[in-house]
């Protein structure tokens, strides 16, 4: 119940949070932004099975490895996707933290 109760805190209110202390000119519009790269779980429609409870994300899923969180770190450095990259990483965090709860 905590870890779920964590979990998506961190995926929906935790970027509202990093939005409107980074991004505070347009904290809406970068809340929306980061929530919409939840899509990067799209990725888990490719395993077999789709949901494991005990599987952690990080490593397993194309999308959550780490030549992907590469990427997405490389995207930070470019200022127009900077919030794209902040949301895939801090998804990516929430995920591993996940892991570590298992
Ligand atoms: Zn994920």
């Amino acid at each position: 119940m905590l870890q779920t109760t964590l979990h998506y805190s961190l995926h929906l209110l935790a970027p509202g949070l990093i939005a409107w202390v980074f991004f505070r000119d347009r904290w809406q519009q970068a809340w929306l932004i980061m929530l919409a790269t939840m899509l990067v779980d799209l990725d888990h429609l490719l395993a077999v099975p789709v949901f494991a409870p005990d599987r952690c994300s990080i490593g397993f899923h194309w999308l959550h490895t780490y030549p992907a969180i590469g990427a997405y770190c490389l995207m930070w450095f470019w200022k127009p996707v900077r919030i794209i990259a902040v949301g895939l990483l801090f998804h990516m965090f929430t995920d591993w933290q996940d892991c570590w709860w298992m």
